[in-house]
């Protein structure tokens, strides 16, 4: 009731601001409210008589339905009316502040006619009379027509606009692309809307499923105002905006992604979003459709259909004086919109106002094309085109003709399509699609191509299309602290965020601005107060933010929950994000990045994300994570050991081995005397039973050991186990920080 008394009340002031201008049009803006109203009154009284309450609910819906569909048709009528002798005014040489009247009511009843279109989409779709269509159609094309709807709102915010598809993406795809594209441009206005500085960005990727099957997926990302985490799961409600009090000067409704959530369903897809509140949004929608043909669709053309894009200053772009063509509608105004919107292209315009006159004309003169209303009383537009072309002594047998019509959706198009007409407008047309349509199927010899040359450039300069790297499907994550060689970080694709090291001096990022090898000098001039701590929330936050512009989808490895606070925290930044999967690898250290190495492996053996995620849980409990260490001093700052016990401990020389047992660090066995026994003795016991370990490798991770002290250990190894590879990982600041120099550890899977 409150969608539609704002129709009604956006339809009077669009109406009555025209009236201003053009003073016939009250007459009809009143008459048109009236029948909207008349309707829907006549609509409210078949509901109350109802008895039945199963029947009344039926009749209810139906009625409701046809009302919802009757009420689009007819206000597009006057909407179109609207749009095009506006557009007139636009055209002409005008004074400032009629120029702006004139935005503001091509902005308005384009607000009006998008909110129509919405209601009818959500009538259609919980009456369960939405049917999908799919279609062969070239996905360049479709791209190419988005972005030319799209920059222009970019360019007048001043925001980059960013586009990056995959140039394999199959060139032609078979689904329903008239929803497809509703979803996207959906999609876009809204980071447009919500974004007052930085970019946009549109991201298409593409997954072969089979032989005939892809699943695409297009991300629309932006740096705007973000979304807050508890309204995330309110999103795709219908008719709730989000945050009312900040948007409320920005239009909408609230219907849009309840509808884009909607069609994604219908067609089999996914849609994610992923946010930080202030920092920018990502909505990320995955659709199955089949392979038509396989070539790839190559870097986007924003020149083949430039024709869409808006122009700011009207220039015709073709003249056919030579041309006649033949104009069909029952309303007369919708008559007099196009003629004025053709007038600059000096075609010959004759008009017929039914089906039955326009048969009488074709008798008389062979027209170059033919523009054909559907919806007529008596013979409809689909009768009258077939009449056409069989119509005995008729001269518009062979003669293109276009359907020109004020119903919207795939169905209708595709209805079009089969009947056989040329070419298909939706009303309110634009001068612009109208003449692009016009002069396409005009025969060529009568069109003289006055000038476009210039707004192509124009597009290009707004639109940047990336060849950047492509986003992967699945992107694993870690912390610094999971002790990972340099060689593997640099050649892999992971992504680690930093611990900070805090000291008196300050607070560090550790591996970042605070090398191990720098603080172990600060702790052993006797300096005990070096502590590792994990990164806050919001700082995960912008982490998953980053990487998620690089991946759809993310798993980060996190330090054992019994060890420190970096889960938690990671875990609630996830929040933020449906598509970033935390996973506590109950180790630390080089046990951490074992655990990281081998989901790396799973991901470029190309493992699904769900299975990654159950096998490196499974992993966890295989993999040895322990440490010597050589001075407890540093164990007890970190508050790992109580004072009492560390007294004694540096008494007796202890050489305690920390060891993870179900993500709980615990002391183990503990070794005495000298820190090369002690060390001899570790190794010697840790690969005691060399059986059940993984040759493949080992992490030899450590704090402040010398060169010969190293190879010492080396030596010491090989007499018991060899390892295709043996990593000498120095420990990341926050490990040092925690058991101090002297420490090393074995670490493998087994
Ligand atoms: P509306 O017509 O209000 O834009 P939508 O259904 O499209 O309706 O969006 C619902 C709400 O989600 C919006 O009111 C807005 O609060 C929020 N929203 C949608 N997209 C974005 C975005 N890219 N950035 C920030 N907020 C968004």
């Amino acid at each position: 009731m409150f969608v539609l008394a704002g129709v009604f009340a956006i339809a009077t002031v669009v109406l009555l601001v025209l009236g201003y201008f053009f003073p016939a049009f009250i007459t009809y803006a009143v008459a048109s409210i009236l029948t909207f109203h008349a309707q829907y009154r006549m609509t409210s009284f078949i509901m109350n008589r109802a008895d039945d309450r199963a029947r009344e609910v039926e009749a209810l819906s139906k009625s409701q339905n046809q009302f919802f569909s009757s009420m689009s048709h007819e206000i597009r009528t006057p909407i179109n009316t609207i749009i095009g002798l506006n557009e007139m005014t636009m055209r002409e040489d005008i004074s400032d502040e009629v120029a702006e009247n004139s935005r503001n009511i091509q902005s308005a009843s384009k607000m009006l006619l998008h909110l129509i279109n919405d209601i009818l989409d959500k009538s259609k779709l919980e009456s369960g009379k939405m049917e999908l269509t799919p279609v062969p159609y070239a996905t360049g094309d479709m791209f190419s027509e988005i972005v030319g709807m799209i920059w222009i709102r970019t360019r007048e915010k001043k925001l980059d606009f960013h586009i990056n598809i995959d140039p394999m993406l199959p060139a032609q795809l078979y689904g329903d692309e008239v929803r497809i594209k509703q979803i996207l441009i959906n999609l876009l206005t809204n980071a447009v809307k919500y974004t007052s500085e930085g970019s946009i960005t549109l991201n298409v990727q593409y997954e072969k499923k089979s032989d005939r099957q892809v699943l695409v997926t297009y991300s629309v990302s932006d740096t705007g105002m973000g979304i807050k985490k508890e309204s995330i799961p309110y999103l795709f409600n219908a008719f709730k905006r989000v945050d009312e009090s900040e948007n409320r000067y920005i239009e909408g409704t609230g219907l849009g992604l309840s509808i884009v959530k909607e069609f994604v369903d219908m067609m089999g897809g996914t849609i994610t979003v992923n946010s930080v509140y202030t920092r920018g949004s990502t909505f990320v929608v995955s659709i199955p459709q089949e392979i038509e043909d396989e070539q790839g669709v190559g870097d986007l053309n924003l020149e083949a259909r430039h024709s869409h894009s808006v122009r700011r200053h009207y220039r015709v772009s073709f003249k056919a004086p030579g041309a006649r063509i033949l104009v069909v509608d029952d309303n007369s105004a919708n008559l007099l919109v196009v003629s004025k919107l053709l007038r600059d292209t000096e075609i010959a315009i004759d008009t017929a106002d039914s089906g039955e006159e326009a048969l009488e004309k074709t008798l008389e003169v062979g027209y170059d094309l033919i523009l054909m209303d559907h919806l007529m009383p008596g013979m409809d537009g689909i009768r009258c085109m077939h009449e056409i072309r069989h119509q005995t002594g008729g001269l518009c047998k062979d003669t293109r003709i276009i359907v020109l019509t004020a119903n919207a959706g795939s169905e209708e198009q595709a209805l079009y399509v089969r009947e056989g007409f040329d070419g298909y407008l939706v009303k309110p047309v634009s001068g612009e699609i109208l003449e692009a349509e016009v002069s396409k199927k005009l025969p060529s010899h009568l069109v003289q191509i006055t000038s476009d040359e210039g707004i192509a450039a124009e597009i290009s300069e707004g639109v940047d299309v990336v060849k950047r790297k492509l986003r992967a499907p699945v992107m694993i994550t870690t912390e610094t602290v999971s002790d990972l060689p340099r060689s593997f970080i640099r050649t892999t694709d992971v992504a680690l965020i930093p611990y900070h090291v805090k000291t008196a001096d300050g607070d560090f990022l550790d591996s970042v601005e605070a090398e191990s090898r720098g603080l172990l000098s600060y702790m052993e001039d006797g300096r005990y107060d070096a502590r590792s701590v994990e990164p806050s929330v919001s700082e995960y936050e912008l982490f998953f933010a980053e990487s998620l512009t690089r991946a759809n989808r993310i798993i980060h490895i996190a330090m054992s929950s019994r060890v420190g606070w970096g889960y938690a925290n990671a875990l609630e930044a996830s929040r933020s994000f449906e598509n970033v999967t935390v996973i506590d690898s109950m180790h630390l250290s080089s046990g951490m990045g074992l655990l990281v190495m081998e989901a790396h492996r799973m991901k470029t053996e190309g493992m699904q994300p769900d299975d990654m995620i159950k096998n490196i849980k499974a992993l966890r409990s295989h993999i040895n994570t322990g440490f010597i260490v050589s001075d407890t001093n540093y164990l007890a700052q970190a508050g790992r050991l109580n004072g009492t016990v560390n007294n004694i401990a540096q008494a007796l020389l202890f050489r305690p081995v920390l060891a993870l047992k179900k993500g709980k660090m615990g002391v183990g066995r503990i070794y005495f005397g000298s820190r090369d026994a002690a060390a001899t003795r570790y190794i010697r016991d840790t690969l005691r039973i060399t059986a059940g370990i993984d040759k493949r490798r080992l992490f030899i991770t450590y704090a402040g050991l010398s060169i010969d002290e190293l190879r010492n250990i080396r030596a010491e190894i090989e007499k018991h186990a060899s390892f295709e590879e043996i990593y000498f990982q120095k420990a990341s600041s926050a490990v040092t920080a925690n058991c101090g120099p002297g420490t090393f550890g074995l670490l493998f899977i087994k």
